[in-house]
């Protein structure tokens, strides 16, 4: 499940992200009413066995039943790690297309879920997610050479990451070439690019192996939300609300 709105007296509109059929959005008819049908399964992350029939008029499939199968309490124990996961959640729905099914991706979310329910969550480790869920999305951001001069990563010294191209480019000459000039590049050291790469090499449960210095967490975070950001037109509200609250602590 990945988001829920009431919608009138008793019903609610669902989304959910699912193994067969992709993102679905339906509508759970007297579902604040039916606590049997619909008992704790509408709510954000929960993963539940799903029941549902073709669209109604309105364009929604029609949700007949939803039973949990994992409600995932431990990620919603503690606020930041709900937030986060809010957040991936959001990017899942967002980075998904209505009736287009992207098993691989559901698989990873799940597992991700999983893991973050039990061991709770990391920066490294929503970085990780991001640069994953853009893989299985097609928005995979090229950062292992220069789009310019094609020189490999381990050679460029330092680079800049330009969202609007999704690639990389060496810092210097190759970022003030048009098109675009570079001018709205996110700088990156060599090191964070690498170390970034390696961890989306990790399997789900080693994801919380991967460790990044000071500096590397700021540029990673610029780097990839500065590409979201660009592919979604604007950053999402979940990003701020999490942001925010870690700020505060
Ligand atoms: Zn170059």
């Amino acid at each position: 499940m990945i988001r829920s709105l009431d919608y009138g007296e008793s019903d609610r509109i669902v989304t959910f992200f699912t193994e067969e059929f992709g993102k679905v959005k339906g509508i759970a008819k007297g579902a604040k009413r039916s606590r049997r049908r619909f008992v704790n399964a509408l709510e954000p992350f929960s993963r539940s066995e799903l029941l549902f029939s073709r669209r109604s008029s309105e364009g929604l499939a029609l949700i007949e039943q939803c039973d949990v199968t994992d409600h995932f309490a431990g990620i919603r124990s503690e606020l930041e790690t709900t937030l986060a996961a809010s957040y991936l959640v959001d990017l899942l729905d967002r980075f998904s297309v209505e009736g287009k099914r992207n098993p691989d991706l559901f698989r990873y979310a799940t597992d991700f879920l999983r893991e973050i329910d039990q061991g709770g969550i990391s920066e490294p480790m929503i970085r990780i997610f991001e640069m994953r869920l853009l893989k299985f999305a097609g928005y995979e951001p090229r950062l292992d050479r220069c789009k310019i001069c094609g020189r490999p990563l381990e050679e460029m010294g330092y680079a800049v990451f330009v969202p609007a191209e999704g690639w990389l480019r060496c810092r210097g000459e190759c970022a003030s070439r048009s098109p675009d000039k570079g001018s709205d590049g996110i700088a990156a050291s060599i090191g964070t690019v690498m170390t970034l790469l390696a961890g989306m090499q990790l399997p789900v449960e080693k994801a919380r192996r991967l460790v990044l210095t000071g500096r590397q967490a700021e540029e990673g975070r610029a780097l990839l939300t500065g590409f979201i950001r660009h592919l979604l037109g604007s950053e999402p509200p979940s990003y701020r609300v999490l942001e925010e609250v870690k700020n505060r602590f």
